[in-house]
């Protein structure tokens, strides 16, 4: 018996089951401090202003001699009177007509503003720098004080999802713990009474559970800790009180299988009862079932949100990577990141049905003109995992398209670290 609550629709467009579960989706609350060290991956909680100048010194770009531009228009020899390295900086001030060594990221010292580099100097006999023969700018080659990033302004914002490039950026700070929005913890699990765990024996019909293993594998990558929940058998009571169960303990359940129509998993009907669920019909292949939904414990204070995606692994994949990923983005702290739609030429005819949008797997590459090609993986059905590992795109073939000919513009996302 389909619950009250439930909304079965047909045929919805992509953009709009995107809306619809990003709506429905209250970003947590709760962070935590952490060392720098174990951050990658994680969401800051709240801005990180910056203590001090980033570079805390004006300071070489080039290996060279450092002067003053001003100096070195009325002084054409200049004196070498000592050194700056990296660490070791020059002490003093420079004096009209003198100029120093210097080494790359070494403070420049007082009164001097121009870094001529190493290759184009000109000594004299007695080791004087001759300025006349070269070339130089005033300033030429100084990094300034504050540059990267200025003492009081905000290096990074809250929200912003700490990768290698931020992690350096905050140690450059010189902050040691930050201050990150806590994992989310998702609990997964398969239905279906035909897996079977790698590992166990195989019989008649059977078919290894592939979809743990990579839903799993694109929630590590999401920064998500994990929970595995092994293969439900099909059996109403056992399903409900594992759901039940997971519901008091994480932020997000997802299953794959047992949401197509007609399927003879009791999946469906054990969400309707739990929660307050939706099963559409999502206009597009693979990939066309998905179930959304929320369940309300009493133990815990937040909503659990559930994801009901296809068995079929392609499908599944590529359901959780247009509705899945930017759900956990949202509900983690961070902003929905769709990675951009790149144009590119087909190298290939590509069959197509006009009235729905499909995913293609493809296989793209700068051509000798440096124009972005792409072409198909070869047969595209859902369950093949061939098709996603010889991919490294997803060709995007809106609804209105048609067949692709060899020459069109098409447009592809790339897999962006996720799969
Ligand atoms: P379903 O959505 O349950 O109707 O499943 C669609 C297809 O995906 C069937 O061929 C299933 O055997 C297959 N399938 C379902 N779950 C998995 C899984 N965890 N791993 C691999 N294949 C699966
Ligand atoms: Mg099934």
């Amino acid at each position: 018996m389909p619950s009250a609550n439930q909304s079965a629709t047909d045929n919805l467009p992509v953009s709009d089951v995107q809306k619809q579960i990003q709506d429905a989706i209250t970003p947590i609350t709760d962070s935590e401090k952490i060392d720098l060290s174990g951050a990658l991956n994680r969401i800051l909680a709240a801005d990180v202003v910056a203590t001090i100048d980033v570079p805390a010194f004006d300071n070489a770009a080039m290996d060279g001699y450092a002067f003053s531009g001003t100096d070195a228009q009325q002084h054409q020899l200049l004196k070498i009177v000592g050194r700056s390295y990296a660490g070791h900086p020059f002490s003093g001030p420079l004096q009209a007509g003198q100029a120093i060594r210097i080494t790359t990221g070494a403070p420049v010292p007082l009164n001097a503003d121009t870094i001529l580099p190493h290759e184009l100097a000109v000594l004299t006999d007695d080791n004087l720098l001759d300025v006349r023969p070269v070339n130089f700018r005033t300033g030429q080659n100084r990094r300034r004080r504050g540059e990267d990033i200025a003492k009081g302004s905000v290096g990074l914002h809250k929200g912003t999802r700490l990768s290698p490039a931020e992690l350096g950026l905050l140690a450059s700070l010189g902050v040691p713990e930050v201050q990150v929005q806590r994992r989310l913890r998702v609990a997964i699990f398969s239905t279906g009474d035909e897996l079977r765990t790698p590992g166990q024996a195989m019989n008649e019909g059977g078919v290894f559970d592939s979809n743990r293993i990579s839903l799993g594998a694109m929630l590590t990558l999401s920064g998500a800790e994990v929970i595995d929940l092994g293969v439900l058998i099909d059996d109403p009571a056992e399903i409900e009180s594992a759901l039940r169960k997971a519901a008091q303990d994480v932020d997000v359940i997802i299953t794959s299988g047992g949401v197509s129509a007609g399927d003879a998993d009791y999946t469906k009907q054990v969400m309707q009862r739990l929660g307050q669920m939706n099963f559409w019909s999502v206009n597009m292949r693979p990939g066309r079932p998905l179930a959304f939904g929320q369940i309300r414990t009493t133990v815990r204070p937040a909503t659990t949100y559930i994801f009901g995606l296809p068995g079929n692994p392609v499908a599944m994949m590529v359901s959780f990577y247009f509705f899945v990923r930017p759900a956990l983005q949202l509900l983690s702290g961070t902003q929905v990141k769709m990675p951009p739609q790149i144009p590119a030429i087909a190298t290939e005819a590509m069959p197509k049905k006009i009235g729905r949008t499909e995913f293609q797997r493809g296989i793209c590459k700068l051509n000798a003109e440096g124009q972005m090609t792409v072409s198909s993986t070869g047969m595209q059905g859902s369950g093949m995992l061939s098709s996603m590992t010889q991919a490294n795109c997803l060709i995007v073939l809106p609804s209105g398209q048609g067949a692709v000919s060899a020459g069109d513009r098409v447009h592809l996302v790339l897999f962006d670290g996720l799969i």
